[in-house]
């Protein structure tokens, strides 16, 4: 397994680990009254604080990229960052046929998920060198590329190489006069999901609908797997992460298993509602962000205070379903992507309902899946105000963050779904069946 910046990559951490460096990265930035401000917070801040606690201090929006794009007349070769997903800060030419991208994050301190996206062409064929240089972080994504923006490859092997330090990615480049996309991860946006739902999950039990607006005023949109069962809630959300996409590769095959035509699923569809927000943070998506939205935020540590109106929609729309006469949550699962497969879950002790659930669930995919190393931790960022927390304390429900790995295999993710979805079906319907029971006299 691929594994880099062990302190920077997935869950958590960097909001500790990066704030010295982001500090001296983000002051780069400022005005010098805006400067003069933060340093008196600061100083305020760090005689009563703990450095996690001064990085808030520093907290700013998200500064958004020019969207724009770059003709080099002497080359014959154009970049753009103009399409949805898209990330490059500057493009600038370093001699024939050479060009230099800087890939910036939104603000300071993120988390190190270094992406970026963008498009080339040329007004006739030839190959071309691109060093692509991350400004506070460093390499994460092996870059892939499209000449259509919906299927994708990984870009060979030879093709490109990371710095020592890994602050620059070389690639190598066949270049024609139609676009080629390259990009960290396969691009995956609120238009890829709407037509997947329309082609792929197409069933009429399917209701679409939408929880709210994120601050760039886009739709957080949601859909309900049969919203005619009875109010038995089990939660779906992704996307918190924009470039976290083998998550949310997750959480659509996870999807399509659960909307397959099978006794397993006509079963469970009848007795349990499923909630799905599949891209919670979608500004941060379309601005090809590392890891915040639009006011700078990770959405993912803002499950106490709610200060962002993206989890506050998710989360009413939650309490709303919940309000219903007879409802009761089952479940809540949370796609993401780290530099491995692996379920974050309660600890081990923690009370639970359904009863035992998250041991017993484990144990079943790993009896289907023998082969697979699974991952399990039921420590990480205790207490950290993330959905995994909220569901947990608020209703006592099993809640999970589901972890794929940047560079899972494609098709493992379909069988490790495929799993996880039959076994969830199988063991929330006799959880429903033990909760009818008639009661003891
Ligand atoms: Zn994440």
């Amino acid at each position: 397994m691929w594994r880099v910046f062990a302190l920077g990559i997935g869950e958590g951490l960097a909001n500790d680990v990066c704030y010295s460096y982001v500090m001296k990265q983000s002051r780069r930035h400022l005005t010098f009254s805006l400067r003069l401000l933060v340093a008196v917070l600061l100083a305020g801040q760090l005689l009563v604080t703990t450095p996690a606690h001064a990085a808030d201090a520093v907290e700013k929006k998200a500064v958004l990229q020019d969207r724009k794009k770059w003709v080099f007349k002497e080359d014959g070769v154009t970049f753009n960052n103009e399409f949805a997903g898209a990330r490059v800060n500057e493009c600038t030419r370093l001699g024939k046929d050479e060009y230099r991208l800087l890939i910036k994050p939104e603000n300071a301190p993120v988390n190190n998920s270094a992406w970026y996206a963008f498009q080339v062409q040329a007004k006739e064929s030839k190959s071309i060198t691109v060093r692509v240089i991350y400004e506070g972080g460093g390499h994460r994504y092996r870059p892939k590329f499209s000449t259509d923006g919906s299927s994708w490859e990984p870009l060979a092997t030879n093709l490109w190489q990371v710095s020592p330090k890994r602050t620059e990615l070389t690639l190598q480049l066949k270049v024609e006069t139609e676009p080629l996309w390259v990009s960290g991860q396969e691009i995956i946006t609120q238009e890829t999901l709407n037509e997947w739902l329309e082609n792929v999950v197409i069933q009429p039990y399917i209701t679409r609908t939408n929880v709210g607006k994120s601050i760039g005023g886009r739709s957080i949109e949601a859909f309900v797997i049969n919203d005619e069962a009875p109010p038995n809630y089990v939660f779906f959300i992704s996307r918190q992460h924009p470039p976290e996409v083998t998550g949310q590769l997750g959480l659509m095959r996870f999807i399509e298993t659960l909307t397959v035509d099978s006794p397993l699923g006509q079963s469970f569809r009848e007795r349990f509602r499923v909630f799905v927000v599949p891209m919670v943070n979608p500004d941060g998506v379309h601005e090809g962000q590392w890891r915040h939205n639009l006011g700078g935020v990770d959405l993912n540590r803002d499950w106490v205070k709610f200060a962002q109106p993206e989890t506050r929609a998710v989360r009413d729309a939650i309490v709303e379903c919940l309000k219903e006469e007879g409802a009761k949550p089952y479940l809540m699962i949370d796609f993401h992507s780290t530099d491995q497969d692996i379920f974050y879950t309660q600890k081990e002790d923690a009370k639970i309902f359904p009863p035992k659930f998250t041991d017993t669930w484990l144990a079943q995919i790993k009896e289907r899946l023998p082969e697979y190393q699974q991952n399990r931790s039921g420590d990480h960022n205790v207490g950290m105000p993330t959905s995994k927390y909220w569901a947990h304390e608020q209703y006592g429900i099993a809640a999970i963050t589901f972890e794929f790995g940047d560079n899972t295999d494609r098709s493992f993710i379909r069988e490790l779904t495929r799993a996880s979805a039959e076994e969830m079906m199988k063991l929330l319907i006799e959880a429903d069946k033990v909760q009818n029971l008639p009661k003891p006299q």
